[in-house]
């Protein structure tokens, strides 16, 4: 290839190639600059945060340049699941890992060579084998089209995730001068993204520091009461959504997890302490949506890729604003609107100082305690929260309402608090600014605490003026005159609120005070700002339901068959041909090739059942979704006639001309929902027998290891009905 080929690669062809292979109309923010930076020969690097589209800004050039490229991966877990993605686009992807068979190997060093493969993914200790830097150069232009460093902030000492194996990725430069060298990370601290660069010695590289505001996620703090009771009033508001929910400890974990299944909800644990093998199990069962919700400790989440979590849950105050915010991160990374719900209690603020106490290194200590007071400050202090974590990462906002935040979206109340903030103050001075804010609020309500009584603290005139009013309250006085400077914290090892000048103006009633009161009893219904296409429930459902056998049938996570958004747009705008579905957004050449006719005649079989649902018109206003029905539709009911006629279910699905899987699963729909089946008619008492056995071994939450321990004599649909059957007895 030369330099001249790819710069005359115009927009529009790269645009095209966007249509086609990924089904997309336009580019994400900067992946066009990335992408052509790529196609013309520079080198580039890309800051973007989690969601943010990374993996198209390489994928999409190699796909066009002729040769091949190579991506370097540190986690070998994810390399299947990123070429099953690519390759599902039609793009053709491969990767060289330790989990290959020596001949598998062979037969991908061969198309490389040979030029068959538009990707190649490495690890990063394979990559510094002589003998791939050898293969790498066997090609008919000597080397790869240009590499890829993916995570590259594992290159770095500064990170949180410094990996030895990425320092040998500071010779590409030298080893293959003419590759354009690409380096993307999702890390925030400007310290990082400074040694990546110098370290990779990119040469002028085209620059994106992508803005860290993910529009599509909604961040919400409640103050936590009763957890378990809060976290189940939330799931249940999103029947089969997708959600992770951190705690602390491994304890806590196992307990949230057994609550929730307890109440009806498919959840699993997981934490460092359960064996490697259930560990992968539960993660792969997630992300193939076999169990709904992960239940973690923060053990839980790197190198999971999976795009349609729709909820992140911290149910414990996390240690500080950048694992937070990476967490909440794992949310909406398919850019449909999700929810981070922070549940605040002071008691964890209390646990995790106690926890920092206990540190060893004195320097490790005042920085665990720094990070610690503005991750409670983000917590605690009522004002926007996409505004504080972008401000946290030096990053400034336009606008001084984001409308996805609950304080935003009015969550909060200004009151008239002087009088209060007068009685706190007062109590500050009168205490010659020595104490903390849990030692004020005791005095202001009234405590009989060893320390009141020591100090003589019971004497003062303000003690117990705000019996009336819960300590959370003054708690809450108190931070929000810090949080307005209107007292300072002392720089002292355990710092205590100060009286300053501002504070003065409000002590003397000279100035008012506003405190921002929650008005929440319970958490709100988000409203999103990120737009999502309204559809039939029901109907995206079914659509997901089909979506899950596929994907199983593959072995790849659904996702990669087709995201959430394409399938609402299927259930919104009913396409019929293949020319509507390529109008549906994620819906490519390929896609449509590989999956097009299935979804169509599913759908088309669905609208026949649903004649009272209409099409929305994509571009047109929104209309309400139709309600949403309960109990067995039409579909359910026609199965559930031709049965008693006796029709195996393999008869019923060509009658009806849909899938036998399809009608499997209306089979266990309706035993789950009570009717009567004579399932034994078409599974033989062997196979039930075979599938108990499998069931007691494997467990009944995830079906594929079952259906893999079978060894063909067994189907998904099979293992549903007996799985429905089993739940009755
Ligand atoms: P990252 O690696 O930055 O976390 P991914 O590459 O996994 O992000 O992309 C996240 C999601 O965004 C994927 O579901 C992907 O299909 C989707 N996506 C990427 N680019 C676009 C685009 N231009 N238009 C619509 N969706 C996109
Ligand atoms: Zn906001």
């Amino acid at each position: 290839m030369n330099t001249c080929d790819a710069l005359s690669i115009s927009k529009e062809t790269t645009l095209e190639a966007l249509k086609k292979l990924f089904g997309f109309d336009t580019f994400r923010p900067h992946q066009e600059e990335l992408v052509h930076g790529l196609l013309s020969g520079k080198d580039a690097f890309g800051v973007m945060p989690t969601g943010g589209g990374k993996s198209l800004c390489y994928q999409l050039p190699a796909a066009i340049l002729p040769g091949t490229a190579v991506i370097v991966s540190p986690l070998i877990a994810l390399m299947k699941d990123q070429v099953d993605s690519a390759r599902s686009n039609g793009i053709k992807a491969a990767f060289l890992n330790s989990t290959l068979a020596p001949e598998e190997a062979q037969e991908i060093e061969a198309s490389y060579v040979s030029g068959d493969l538009d990707l190649l993914y490495l690890a990063p200790e394979r990559l510094s084998l002589s003998t791939t830097v050898d293969l790498l150069k066997k090609n008919a232009a000597g080397r790869p089209s240009f590499i890829a460093i993916d995570e590259a902030h594992c290159i770095s000492e500064w990170g949180h995730d410094f990996r030895p194996d990425y320092l040998f990725t500071s010779r590409l430069k030298e080893i293959f001068p003419e590759s354009p060298l690409a380096a993307f990370t999702a890390t925030a601290t400007e310290l990082v993204a400074e040694d990546i660069e110098n370290r990779l010695n990119l040469v002028s590289p085209v620059k994106i520091r992508a803005s860290f505001d993910r529009k599509n996620l909604f961040y919400e703090v409640v103050s936590k009461r009763d957890a378990s009771t809060q976290i189940v009033e939330f799931i249940s508001q999103r029947p089969q959504q997708s959600g992770i929910i951190y705690r602390t400890s491994r304890k806590s974990v196992e307990e949230t997890a057994n609550m929730l299944v307890a109440n009806g909800i498919n959840a699993a644990p997981y934490h460092a302490g359960l064996p490697a093998e259930k560990r992968s199990t539960t993660q792969d069962a997630f992300i193939r949506d076999d169990i709904t919700v992960m239940v973690a400790t923060v053990a839980f989440g790197m190198g999971v890729d999976k795009a349609d979590v729709r909820f992140v849950i911290h149910a414990d105050l996390p240690k500080n604003i950048e694992s937070y915010y990476q967490e909440t991160g794992r949310a909406g990374r398919d850019g449909e609107p999700s929810h981070c719900l922070l549940l605040y209690s002071a008691g964890d603020l209390g646990k995790l100082r106690f926890f920092i106490d206990g540190m060893h290194e004195e320097e490790e200590k005042v920085r665990a305690r720094q990070l610690l007071a503005s991750m409670d400050a983000f917590a605690s202090v009522p004002s926007c929260r996409k505004i504080s974590l972008l401000n946290y990462f030096n990053e400034s906002c336009e606008t001084t309402n984001c409308g996805s935040c609950d304080y935003c979206a009015g969550s909060f109340e200004s009151v008239d608090a002087s009088r209060d903030a007068q009685i706190a103050l007062s109590a500050i001075m009168r205490t010659n600014n020595r104490f903390g804010a849990i030692h004020i609020c005791d005095i202001i309500c009234g405590a009989n605490t060893a320390k009141i009584r020591q100090f003589e603290h019971d004497k003062l005139k303000t003690y117990g003026v705000g019996k009336d009013k819960p300590k959370t309250h003054w708690r809450s006085v108190i931070d929000s005159l810090l949080a307005a400077k209107k007292l300072d914290l002392s720089q002292d090892k355990f710092p205590v609120p100060q009286m300053n000048d501002a504070g003065m103006e409000i002590m003397f009633g000279r100035e008012k005070f506003q405190l921002a009161v929650d008005k929440r009893v319970v958490p709100e219904k988000a409203k999103h700002r990120a737009e999502e296409i309204e559809c039939d429930t029901d109907f995206f459902h079914y659509l997901r339901d089909m979506r899950k056998e596929i994907a199983d049938l593959e072995g790849v996570p659904p996702y990669v068959v087709f995201a959430d958004r394409s399938l609402r747009a299927m259930a919104a705008y009913h396409p019929a041909s293949n020319t509507d579905l390529l109008t549906i957004p994620g819906v490519g050449q390929n896609k449509l090739e590989k999956y097009g006719e299935r979804f169509l005649v599913e759908i088309r079989d669905y609208l026949i059942n649903h004649p009272e649902l209409k099409a929305l018109k994509p571009s047109g206003k929104k209309q309400a979704a139709p309600a949403i029905k309960k109990g067995l539709t039409e579909t359910f009911r026609t199965t559930q006639e031709m049965l008693g006629k006796s029709m195996s279910p393999s008869d019923i699905a060509s009658e009806r001309g849909i899938g036998v899987s399809t009608v499997e699963g209306h089979i266990s729909r309706l035993i789950s929902e009570g009717e009567t089946v004579n399932w034994q008619e078409f599974i033989s008492a062997e196979t039930d027998k075979l599938c108990r056995e499998l069931f007691a071994e494997h467990g009944r939450q995830a079906l594929k290891p079952t259906i893999e321990a079978a060894n063909g004599k067994l189907t998904y649909g099979q293992a549903k009905i007996i799985a429905a059957v089993m739940d009755l007895e």
